[in-house]
């Protein structure tokens, strides 16, 4: 098992950094709130207030969530066999993905599946919590940090790009109530392992991140660009 392990709050450009760093370095990437979106859509579908502990532990329990990477190198996810992927990207989703990720059953069952991941793989990870709970022992953990700002303006050209509609303001209200809600709750909330290597990316362009964390994987794990 040989991991490297990318946490940090919304919209410091980690999902596009961790699916490049793999591809970089030959690994598999793996996006971890992909698998807390999709038991939230879940849990809409089914009606369900997100904070109802008990009847969300219910409807998510039984779910069958894949997640892979497809030709383009974004994630695909499957939920109960059906491709998701657009559909766990909507705001009714963000909004109440936070809560669902703080039930500790739903956090039981995705960390397992994170973890069958990594047996005999190569595997970039990317979440909340990969470099504190589910892989304490990866070889390389990386902090993603940028100011909220910085953060809000990605999020809202990311959105507008993908053709959806966008208020900065929103978008920047949203970013800090979800990190709020990460870094507060009491099951595995956001926050850098003590090992980690800080990497603020607030003036960063996407090829400079990339090229520190292909030096970092470089040094620690003796993986360079393939
Ligand atoms: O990374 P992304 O924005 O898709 O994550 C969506 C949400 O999933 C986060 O705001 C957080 O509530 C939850 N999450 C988590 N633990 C992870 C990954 C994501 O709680 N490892």
């Amino acid at each position: 098992m040989k991991v490297v392990a990318i946490d940090g709050p919304a919209g410091t450009g980690k999902s596009t950094v961790s699916g490049r760093l793999a591809e970089r370095v030959g690994a598999q990437y793996l996006d971890t709130g992909a698998m807390y979106r999709a038991a939230t859509l879940a849990v809409l579908r089914a009606g369900i207030a997100p904070d109802d502990d008990a009847a969300v532990a219910a409807v998510v329990a039984p779910l069958d969530i894949r997640v892979g990477v497809g030709d383009d190198g974004a994630s695909v996810v499957r939920l109960d066999g059906e491709d998701v992927s657009a559909e766990i990207r909507t705001d009714e989703v963000t909004g109440s993905v936070s809560a669902v990720s703080a039930n500790p059953s739903v956090r039981e069952k995705l960390v397992a599946v994170q973890r069958g991941h990594a047996v005999d793989a190569f595997l970039v990870v990317e979440g909340r919590d990969i470099g504190t709970v589910v892989f304490p022992n990866a070889a390389l953990k990386v902090f993603l940090t940028a100011t909220p700002e910085a953060r809000a303006e990605r999020r809202h050209r990311q959105n507008l790009a993908a053709g959806r509609p966008s208020d900065l303001a929103e978008v920047l209200d949203s970013v800090n109530r979800r990190d709020h809600l990460d870094s507060t709750r009491a099951v595995s909330p956001l926050r850098a392992a003590d090992d980690a290597v800080l990497v603020d990316t607030s003036d960063l362009t996407l090829e400079q991140v990339l090229d520190r964390l292909t030096e970092l994987a470089g040094e620690r794990i003796g993986v360079r660009d393939v």
